[in-house]
């Protein structure tokens, strides 16, 4: 199969789709991987890097969408790339299509067949693509946290993990599932006195089983939360309603509870947030200030640390891509449970119910 990796066009995206080691991987197995010039430099990846693994660099976005059969990308196509996209090309890329009319109706148009990382599904109903994305934000709500809790930058000035003699911060993750357990991980390795709440009890039965002694369990409830609320020095938002928007579980009236300084950090501001006062930032300026508590509520976390999100993501993405350059979509999708349910329009027909059901669309 010829594949395309176009580079990321959308503002600050600098991750890319394939690395140097996947194109070596789709390259040994007989297929071609064309490499849009600078597309990996983001992400610290050189056009040497991906020609030393046997990819052929093109010169720009227009030859590199015209000559593959298969695009992989990160981010949604914006509309400079809505005409690039031909009939019967495979795109293989986050699609996010519900929250875009303009790009579901360009799609259907050009009647390409796009298959989203966001829906690709395993059989215990785990999103396989979004991990990665999870993990990462996860692990940097924490180092955020700790860097806003610094005084010059509007905290309460502790130190995390504390010293020998003075009391280490206390961190409260709402949350217990991939973005919160991974804060958790970072949080108790710290030093901090961590709480995780969870309204499922299996899922914190599981986590006071495998988390370390300075990290405790605790039932969500908005009694409970209020309970916490002058105590603690830092939240990580990170509660998920599959399909749904984030409940508000950290409501206006509680920023007056907390003490001046304490660091609200919503990871769930791309579903809403869960904290009622959050609205989405940018990485240009990622806080704001309301009632003396810092806002950290940035909606695309991973983007700052494009080495690593790059990695993770493309660490997930390669096996099914190696199985869609191998035996092509239909066949792919047909062993594949996990990858049909990534399949969100075909050729003009949209297949995926919550896209349909979105812009009331027949399918
Ligand atoms: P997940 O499904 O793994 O975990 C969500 C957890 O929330 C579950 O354990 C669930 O039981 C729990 N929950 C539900 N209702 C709750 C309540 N009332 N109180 C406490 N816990 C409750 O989801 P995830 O992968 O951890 O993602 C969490 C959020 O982070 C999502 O909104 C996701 O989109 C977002 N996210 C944001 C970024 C970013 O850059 N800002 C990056 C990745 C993920």
């Amino acid at each position: 199969m010829i594949i395309g990796v176009p580079k990321e066009i959308k503002n600050n995206e600098n991750r890319v789709a394939l690395t140097p080691a996947g194109t070596q991987e789709l390259v040994k197995r007989g297929h071609q991987v064309f490499v849009q010039a600078t597309a990996g430099e983001g992400s610290g990846f050189l056009d040497e890097d991906y020609v030393a693994s046997g990819a052929q660099i093109l010169p720009d976005i227009q030859s590199t969408y015209a000559k593959a059969e298969m695009i992989m990308k990160v981010k949604e196509p914006i509309e400079e790339e809505y005409e690039l996209i031909k009939e019967d090309q495979l795109v293989f890329t986050y699609f996010h299509f519900a929250a875009y009319e303009d790009l579901t109706k360009a799609m259907i148009k050009n009647k390409s067949i796009c298959l989203a990382y966001e829906t690709v599904e395993k059989t215990d109903r785990s999103l396989p693509l979004l991990v990665p994305m999870s993990e990462v934000a996860g692990r940097m709500s924490i180092q955020e946290g700790a860097k806003y809790l610094e005084k010059p930058l509007k905290g309460r000035g502790i130190l995390l993990g504390g010293v020998p003699g003075v009391r280490p911060a206390k961190v409260l993750i709402l949350g217990g599932g991939v973005v919160g357990t991974n804060a958790a991980k970072m949080a108790a390795g710290m030093g901090a006195d961590v709480t995780i709440m969870d309204v499922n009890l299996q899922r914190l039965r599981y986590l006071d089983d495998v988390m370390p002694a300075n990290v405790n369990t605790f039932m969500s409830s908005e009694y409970n939360i209020r309970e916490m609320l002058h105590r603690v020095d830092l939240i990580v938002g990170a509660v998920l309603i599959p399909g749904g928007k984030a409940p508000h579980l950290v409501t206006r009236d509680m920023l007056k509870e907390m003490r001046p300084g304490t660091v609200l950090v919503d990871v769930a501001v791309d579903q809403g947030g869960c904290i009622e006062t959050c609205k989405p930032t940018t990485h240009q300026d990622p806080t704001y200030i309301i009632d003396d508590v810092v806002h950290y509520c940035v909606a695309n976390m991973p983007g700052a640390v494009p080495y690593t999100s790059t990695l993770a993501l493309t660490n997930a993405t390669l096996p099914y891509a190696i199985q869609l350059a191998e035996k092509g979509w239909v066949k792919a999708c047909q062993d594949n449970r996990e990858l049909a349910l990534g399949l969100n329009i075909i050729k003009g027909d949209v297949v995926y119910d919550a896209v349909a059901e979105a812009f009331d669309l027949e399918h």
